[in-house]
């Protein structure tokens, strides 16, 4: 792609990938032959689900796939604004929005902050696609002190959940303003951002002074969003070294997509490219049914059966907890393939990870 021949400097230079995102379908033409639902979907979407693409992230999409799985995520289609899927998928299918704008509290001691709207790509299988139309806004600092004046008078709160859009596109002062009064509050034990700037512009995590920020209101830790081994590249490899070296645990959510990451063979590679940059798969979620994005959804029987060949042809610790969220933010329910064939009292008959039927009686001393 033409993108590759920009200098080394720029390239891996975080501003200049934001700077030069890619908007519109004429600056998209020039990088990629679009498909007619392509073409359409970019401009039916506009206004109600903007499209943002970082070079970085272009240049990963193979130009020649129209099935291409970065493609998928970041181009949009006119399907996102077809009759049954908006009418299908609610805008805040996991009640998100309370009384506190940016605050959601469900768990009594973890509590979500989301800090702005701004996002480097906008993933077309957004959760929290509703906001898009709101346009690029980061909360004023009004706005954050209310939600950490709410954090302050929750002493059951341990674990302060920072989201958004990206919170790492908040300037490094902005970001250690957070940091900085959060720590005050000694009931807070764990801080976590939810970034996916290790995927979409891992040149974020070159900046020392954003590094240095981190480490020092340890333990902070990042939960990012790898949903292919196409996204598992060298730059995105070294960002997330920078972040270990300083400490910081990287874990991963992969959302299970249709047609991005449903096949079995997909999903393992994902897990083992993971695993080679020591990032933790964490969850592995089943798509919500987000207006607008419900033509992402599988069936649960299909999430099913990735877990069941997971289960023996990877480490254990590459295998992810499968969750779906439940309606009217009822919270996360973790789902497993069944391993318990028959059950009389003591006596189990489980599926062993080959498939075979092995009797057990499992006594209490
Ligand atoms: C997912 C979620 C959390 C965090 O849940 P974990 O299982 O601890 O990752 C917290 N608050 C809200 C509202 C959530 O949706």
């Amino acid at each position: 792609m033409e993108l590759l021949k920009v200098p080394k400097d720029l390239w891996n230079d975080y501003n200049w990938q934001i700077r030069n995102r890619i908007k519109t379908l004429e600056e998209l033409q020039r990088y990629v032959k679009l498909l007619p639902e392509e073409i359409e979907g970019i401009r039916r979407t506009q206004g109600l689900y903007p499209m943002a693409i970082t070079p970085y992230y272009l240049s990963l999409m193979d130009p020649e796939d129209p099935e291409d799985p970065i493609r998928l995520q970041a181009i949009p289609r006119v399907v996102e604004v077809d009759e049954k899927v908006q009418r299908e998928g609610e805008p805040d299918a996991l009640r998100e929005e309370g009384d506190i704008p940016g605050l959601t509290h469900r768990y009594p001691d973890r509590v979500l902050m989301t800090v702005t709207t701004f996002c480097a790509v906008y993933c077309r299988h957004c959760m929290r696609k509703r906001i898009f139309s709101e346009g690029e806004r980061a909360r004023t600092k009004e706005e954050i002190d209310r939600m950490i004046s709410y954090i302050r008078e929750h002493e059951e709160i341990r674990d302060v959940l920072i989201s958004g859009g990206e919170p790492l596109s908040l300037g490094n002062d902005r970001i250690e303003y957070i940091l900085r009064e959060l720590r005050k509050i000694r009931h807070v034990e764990i801080i976590r951002f939810g970034t996916r700037l290790p995927v979409l512009a891992p040149q974020r995590f070159f900046d020392e002074g954003l590094l240095d920020t981190l480490e020092k209101y340890s333990p902070v830790w990042i939960n990012t969003h790898f949903n292919h081994p196409k996204e598992v590249t060298e730059l995105s490899a070294e960002a997330v070294d920078r972040l270990l070296r300083r400490g910081i645990p990287v874990n991963n959510q992969t959302v299970l997509l249709k047609g991005v990451n449903d096949e079995p063979e997909t999903m393992l590679e994902l897990m083992r490219s993971l695993l080679r940059i020591k990032v933790k798969p964490q969850y592995l979620f089943h798509c919500d049914p987000i207006k607008g994005a419900i033509h992402f959804r599988t069936s649960v029987d299909k999430g099913i059966e990735i877990m069941r060949y997971l289960r023996g042809r990877i480490s254990g610790m590459g295998i992810p907890t499968y969750a779906v969220d439940l309606p009217g933010g009822k919270g996360k329910v973790p789902l497993l393939p069944n391993y318990v064939l028959e059950r009389k009292g003591n006596r189990f008959v489980f599926e062993s990870f080959s498939g075979e039927a092995v009797e057990y009686t499992i006594d209490e001393v």
